[in-house]
């Protein structure tokens, strides 16, 4: 039986690209989930919600209720990075320290979404952490990811759809690929790859739909379910719904969002039809 889920992030209103997923989540699940992944509280909206319920009901999707939301789930996300504790550190850097350090390291090595964090505060000694610490300057939790690769050791997910580069089959893990990411920060008890593999693991989740462009997530994604010993779902990546000129829809797309395609009298069956489904 495949446990499928949408996690959308209440951040603006659903569009065709968001009911590619969702219709793609929902036909690969014998039991489909939603997900709402509100734990960036600063820019999510709870009239986004509204607004993702109704256009998913609206698609015809039904889900069980009630249905989980990321904002509720602070304390379990603590609990899992008390596991993380050791492989850890605070990292005090602003982004404008870190834009200019990556300027000044030729050469640094660049991930998926850019240049990685250089690694500053991992270099921190005890004395200055210490110090940092004691004058209450705000600070992020990073995942020390050499260390915790060398813990792990080799993995791989098995991924039953495709990848940007047509990635399929078992694919070994890039622990390294994102660089020390942030696990949580002041105002934000789990970043998003902390939150989604422990909530995954939570509701069951045995195969995950999404779209590729988060497969690279999962190399780091796979790497937390390892040091939390949390059970690997399936991964099923799908293409990306593009705009007339081929670039993933923006916030601004206001022509594409269901709900202005559903106010000019789209119907449900036309934008399975516009998706390709
Ligand atoms: N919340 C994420 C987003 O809206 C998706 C999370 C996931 O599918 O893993 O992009």
């Amino acid at each position: 039986m495949n446990v499928t889920r949408f996690a959308p992030s209440p951040t603006g209103l659903l569009h065709l690209g968001h009911a590619f997923a969702a219709l793609t989540a929902a036909a690969a699940g014998d039991r489909f989930l939603l997900r709402i992944e509100d734990i960036d509280t600063a820019r999510c909206r709870e009239d986004f919600i509204t607004a993702i319920f109704d256009d998913l009901h609206w698609l015809g999707l039904t889900w069980p209720e009630p249905v989980l939301r990321q904002s509720t789930r602070a304390d379990t996300y603590r609990d899992a990075l008390r596991k993380l504790e050791d492989l850890a550190y605070p990292c005090f850097c602003t982004r404008k320290e870190i834009v200019d350090e990556i300027a000044r390291a030729a050469g640094a090595p660049h991930g998926p979404d850019g240049p990685v964090y250089p690694g500053t505060c991992r270099h921190l000694d005890e004395d200055s952490r210490a110090e940092k610490m004691a004058s209450g300057l705000p600070y992020a939790l990073r995942l020390d990811s050499a260390k915790a690769a060398a813990l792990a050791g080799p993995l791989t997910f098995e991924e039953q759809g495709h990848g940007p580069q047509d990635e399929h089959g078992t694919i070994p893990v890039k622990p390294l690929l994102f660089g020390d990411i942030v696990l949580a920060r002041k105002e934000m008890p789990a970043a998003y790859h902390l939150a989604v593999v422990v909530d995954d693991a939570f509701q069951d989740v045995s195969l995950v739909t999404r779209g590729n462009d988060l497969f690279a997530a999962t190399h780091v994604q796979r790497l937390l379910q390892a040091l939390l010993g949390l059970p690997v779902p399936r991964y099923a990546h799908h293409h990306l719904i593009l705009d007339k000129d081929g670039r993933k829809f923006s916030k601004r797309d206001h022509a594409v969002t269901l709900k202005s395609l559903r106010e000019s009298g789209d119907t449900p069956a036309n934008i399975r039809r516009r998706v390709g489904l």
